[in-house]
């Protein structure tokens, strides 16, 4: 980066600063990754310099020998990875993706049903502050009181009821495996399309740890740059009957020029997605997690669902005396970095709930295994029961820095 260092050393400063912190800190939040450095190098390239509005073999610019290329190899490796009838790679990012198949199977005011945010779902799902919320008619599932799960009774239940016209599954604080299958169906049996927003889980799909949503769902999001390692992006695949549809909700529906830069960056991370080397980081995920939730629970931790079967895990942090914010400000400082998150039925409010949320697939990217998630999971307990004492936590802070400089992370060498 030597001319950016040149050009304006305040941002190259503050990037090279954020490197390290990337770098030295253990990273826990389950929505972030660390991607190859092939993938930021084609981020950085000159590809963000081309309009390309439209799609392959149609578009409204010339000069689009190599961007068609390019978005061609990303469309079919995209659905040769989650056999797919079609696939749309241009989505800016996850929630557009979201708006694009409500945009391409909904008119506005139409119902739809989603999980409900505080339980797990995303903000995208019909959230009263989100546009899905406002533009569409939105009722909401929540997960079982007694267990922490979604009831797939309930959610059949309340689609009979309610008559959605379209049913979404997916969250962003859920531990255990999703029931496409039930999810097609109950859509099916009230008429409704489904859509599978993957977000989340899109690599323990790839990795085949998780069911895939595919053969059940009229269209599945989902962004490429969390368990999928890809850049900031996003994907919409679904049935040939709906392409036509999807591809005119991004362009021109939503979106201008699509950022063929990332589109690039997309077709590198499917292509190392589609490695031997990939279903084992997958499989490491869930393995590494569930070593994890072992072991806070051996601590006493409150585990929501008691455990977890994916990536990340819920943590209620009442029983142990301290607030979710106190708690992931505490760990910070320790450089073990979670988010505060609700719980379900928190009775606290979402900018101070009760609960944290942290997830493994950063630190499965640079190599941990289950002897280091017994190691993190001794230090945050460590953190919690000595929340206030600044030498403490800066000691801990320390023995996380070596443990950081023994598994380096993809993408970045200090
Ligand atoms: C992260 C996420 C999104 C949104 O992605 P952005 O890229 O942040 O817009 C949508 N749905 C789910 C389930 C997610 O976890």
């Amino acid at each position: 980066m030597r001319w950016l260092e040149k050009i304006d050393p305040e941002i190259y400063q503050l990037i090279k600063a954020e490197e390290r912190r990337q770098y030295e800190s253990i990273r826990l939040i389950p929505s972030e990754n660390y991607t190859s450095a092939a993938v930021m190098e084609a981020t950085g390239s000159v590809l963000t310099n081309k309009y390309s509005e439209g799609y392959p073999g149609k578009r409204y610019y010339e000069g689009q020998q190599y961007i068609d290329q390019i978005e061609n190899i990303a469309r079919e490796r995209a659905k040769n990875l989650f056999k797919a009838e079609h696939a749309n790679v241009q989505p800016y990012s996850g929630s557009p993706a979201n708006m694009a198949v409500y945009y391409a199977l909904l008119e506005p005011g139409d119902k739809i049903m989603g999980m409900s945010l505080p339980h797990g779902g995303h903000l995208t799902h019909g959230w009263k502050v989100s546009f899905s919320g406002r533009f569409y008619q939105s009722v909401q599932y929540t997960v079982s009181k007694e267990t922490g799960r979604l009831d797939y009774d309930q959610i059949r239940e309340m689609a009979k009821r309610e008559r959605p016209k379209l049913i979404v599954s997916g969250a962003t604080a859920y531990p255990r495996e999703f029931d496409f299958k039930a999810f097609g169906e109950i859509a099916q049996e009230v008429g409704a399309y489904f859509l599978a927003d993957i977000a989340h889980i899109a690599g323990l799909v790839v990795a085949g740890v998780h069911q895939s949503p595919i053969p059940y769902a009229d269209a599945v999001t989902t962004t490429t740059h969390k368990t999928l390692r890809g850049p900031r992006g996003a994907m919409i695949l679904c049935k040939a009957s709906h392409a036509n549809a999807i591809d005119r909700a991004v362009f021109p529906a939503l979106q201008g020029g699509p950022h063929n830069h990332t589109t690039a960056a997309i077709a590198v991370a499917l292509k190392e997605a589609s490695s031997p080397d990939f279903i084992e980081y997958g499989k490491q995920i869930v393995r590494n997690a569930k070593v994890l939730a072992e072991a806070l629970l051996e601590y006493g931790f409150s585990l929501i669902t008691g455990g977890t079967d994916n990536h990340l895990i819920l943590i209620d942090m009442t029983s142990k005396g301290v607030t979710g914010k106190q708690t992931a400000k505490a760990l910070d400082r320790a450089g073990i970095v979670v988010n505060y998150n609700t719980v379900p039925f928190d009775p606290r409010k979402p900018f101070d709930p009760s609960g944290i949320r942290l997830g493994t697939p950063s630190v499965t990217s640079r190599g941990m295994k289950e002897e280091e998630m017994r190691l993190i999971a001794r230090w945050i307990n460590e953190v919690v029961q000595n929340i206030g004492d600044e030498e403490r936590i800066q000691r801990i802070k320390n023995e996380v820095r070596e443990l950081c400089h023994h598994f380096p992370p993809p993408g970045i060498s200090l």
